[in-house]
């Protein structure tokens, strides 16, 4: 874990984003984890066993590839895609999974809590339990079971206990305070594992940590294999754990463009979007402060993707801040150019991506045409598409 990054401060903000914004026997338990997580993930033991299983269970590191037909087809700059779509379990969430489980058992927990909406972080969160050997409970809506098929399956096969929600609309903000009331009844035995950069302190911090070895690989993979870094680097933005680890490794080169991408659903001038970021005001959400789209009465709204991982009313504290500094641009790519992205990605490679990370790949698509060939864009494939295929077949007819 870099020591180098400054952020948070100690109580947890990035700027005016972040914090603890929960009642203070809360702050209590989040500050024994972050206490834990401080001391815990800088002793030799837990590193070694972190990076091991890294190496030889996820296979990192995960490639750059050359997408030199897609770089073609658009006659501009180069694409590489960082492949976290190789990672076991098919997306980068195994990263922070991992090092959530591995805290977990250290510090003694009898039990892992989640909630999911479309399965993946269940999914992700199961395995790494499986793993290391600790209950996992995860909490899903009712209506979410019901159109998560194979993820539903995925997690009973790995063991986890899966409590269906059916309060509600049944779906995630259902989860999450099912899952919620469930870890308050035993705090010091369980623990939350929360599925991006959002949440109270230390949760943005801490997954963003494990989150950096992506953006760290991919650094030293581009120094060795080009001998420079790319102009550009893009990455889709949920919660913001794939685009925040990917950035972290390149936050201090100002030469290096980076770009988060949203999504617009169907149109920014719709009701039908989480584009948070270009639409969203600040205020609080699920326990710290962060631009979130929400009504009048400081409410979340209801929020719409094609890719349901990045349907998120809010986003990581620290990438607020980093809009706010003019750091990262933040932009958005609505549902059309998503599926274009999936298919054209799919049938110029044979790579075929996840919905969410095709939202990346629109937007590399998008300027590439305006550069130079001797510019580079790196785009980090966040999963890869097998739980989208069937979704698309219908959706095309194909
Ligand atoms: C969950 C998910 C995302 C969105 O989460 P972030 O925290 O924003 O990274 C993106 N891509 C894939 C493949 C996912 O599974």
């Amino acid at each position: 874990m870099d020591s180098n990054i400054p952020m948070p401060d100690e109580r947890g903000y990035f700027g005016e984003y972040g914090g603890q914004i929960i009642p203070p026997d809360l702050v209590v338990i989040m500050d024994e984890i972050k206490d834990a997580y401080l001391e815990i993930s800088q002793t030799k033991v837990f590193q070694d066993e972190l990076n091991d299983l890294y190496a030889n269970y996820v296979g990192r590191p995960s490639p750059i590839y050359y997408a030199k037909r897609l770089s073609e087809k658009l006659g501009g700059a180069k694409i590489y895609l960082k492949r976290e779509d190789l990672n076991h379990t098919g997306a980068h969430k195994i990263n922070h999974c991992l090092g959530e489980a591995l805290l977990a058992k250290h510090m003694g927990k009898t039990k892992v809590l989640a909630e999911t909406g479309a399965g993946q972080h269940g999914v992700a969160l199961a395995t790494a339990c499986a793993l290391v050997g600790l209950d996992c409970e995860i909490h899903m809506g009712a209506v979410d079971i019901a159109k998560e098929h194979p993820n539903v399956t995925k997690m009973k096969i790995l063991g986890c206990t899966l409590v269906e929600v059916t309060r509600g609309t049944q779906t995630l903000k259902d989860a999450v305070d099912s899952a919620f009331e469930e870890y308050l009844k035993d705090p010091v035995n369980f623990i939350y594992a929360i599925g991006s950069v959002v949440g109270p302190h230390p949760f943005p911090m801490m997954v963003r940590d494990f989150q950096s070895i992506v953006g760290k690989e991919s650094r030293e993979q581009l120094l060795e294999q080009q001998g420079k870094l790319p102009d550009v680097i893009t990455a889709c933005v949920g919660g913001g754990s794939n685009a925040i680890g990917m950035f972290t490794g390149f936050l201090n080169d100002d030469a290096v463009k980076l770009v988060g991408v949203e999504p617009a659903g169907r149109g920014l001038d719709t009701d039908d979007h989480a584009a948070t970021m270009s639409k969203g005001v600040k205020g609080s959400l699920h326990g710290f402060e962060c631009y979130n789209l929400q009504d009048e009465n400081g409410e979340a709204l209801p929020v719409y993707s094609i890719a349901s991982g990045l349907d998120y009313p809010g986003v990581g504290p620290q990438h607020c801040l980093l809009k706010d500094l003019g750091r990262v641009d933040y932009v958005a790519v609505d549902d059309d150019e998503c599926v274009d992205a999936f298919m054209t990605l799919s049938r110029v490679e044979g790579i075929i991506p996840a919905l969410e990370s095709a939202h990346a790949v629109a937007y590399a698509m998008k300027i590439a045409g305006d550069m130079s060939p001797e510019q580079s864009i790196l785009v980090n494939l966040s999963g890869r598409g097998d739980k989208d295929v069937d979704f698309i077949a219908d959706k095309l007819g194909l």
